[in-house]
């Protein structure tokens, strides 16, 4: 079973999000162990401070490399022995996380996500404890821990025992390389529009046909480019 440790400056954050739904119930089920952990527990500041002002002046704080590497000591610690946890700082500057990367993240046995605040953390703790960087996208938000929990839902929704089956995940956007087919639901009928008549038909082989040129022609139009990553064979079916 996969072990997510998140250290924060906001565990109550995380744990709202992450008690709730499908990953809130995998984790009451113990499909997946996720700990929130407060870096501010770590700090031997007597104000209990966790950052200060940036060498060379300029805006904003940015938070101190001890607290948050005695942190990451402490929940290491807290590991089987032998374990090889991925360390990830969650970072405008990293790799831009892709169903690929999720998928390789969701094989590993334990990921320590690191959730920077402010202007960010010291470069020397990142550089000590060679933290690898992944992104949520070109932009930049207040802090980790959102992208951090995008990062953690979409590992654990591929863990067994989270989704009611393989085909919950496999049949979704981006695994194969293509976006999924439009989805219906009741009634057959709503303000005219109709839902296509193969879906009712019962017939799984017509309904299978009809779903995967769908998908091709979603993706066609909302992202070319995933078709042409597609036909230079930069993703098979499996992603
Ligand atoms: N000064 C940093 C820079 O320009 O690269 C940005 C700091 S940002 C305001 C504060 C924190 O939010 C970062 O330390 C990082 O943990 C997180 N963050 C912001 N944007 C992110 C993104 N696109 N992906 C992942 N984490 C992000």
């Amino acid at each position: 079973m996969i072990r997510i440790d998140i250290a924060t400056l906001f565990p109550a954050m995380c744990e709202a999000v992450l008690s709730e739904s499908i990953i809130g119930r995998a984790r009451a089920a113990g499909a997946v162990r996720i700990a929130c952990h407060d870096i501010r527990s770590y700090t031997l500041n007597k104000h209990r401070r966790v950052d200060d002002k940036p060498f060379g002046g300029g805006t904003g704080m940015v938070m101190q490399a001890q607290p948050i590497y005695d942190c990451v000591k402490a929940i290491e610690a807290e590991l089987p022995e032998g374990a090889k946890p991925r360390l990830i700082y969650m970072s405008p500057q990293g790799r831009t996380l892709t169903q690929s990367i999720v998928k390789e993240l969701a094989a590993e046995d334990s990921l320590i996500l690191l959730c920077g605040h402010y202007e960010g953390v010291d470069a020397r703790v990142l550089e000590e404890l060679a933290f690898e960087e992944i992104s949520v996208g070109d932009y930049v938000v207040t802090g980790g821990e959102l992208p951090a929990l995008i990062l953690a839902d979409a590992v654990c929704r591929l863990q067994d025992g989270v989704l009611p089956n393989e085909d919950a995940y496999t049949e979704e956007s981006h695994f194969g390389g293509l976006l999924e087919y439009p989805q219906y639901t009741r009634p057959e009928e709503w303000r005219g529009r109709r839902v296509p008549e193969v879906l009712l038909s019962g017939h799984h082989g017509n309904i299978d046909k009809w779903r995967h040129e769908k998908s091709v022609e979603v993706t066609r139009e909302k992202r070319p480019d995933m078709l042409a990553n597609i036909q230079h064979g930069k993703i098979n079916k499996n992603g």
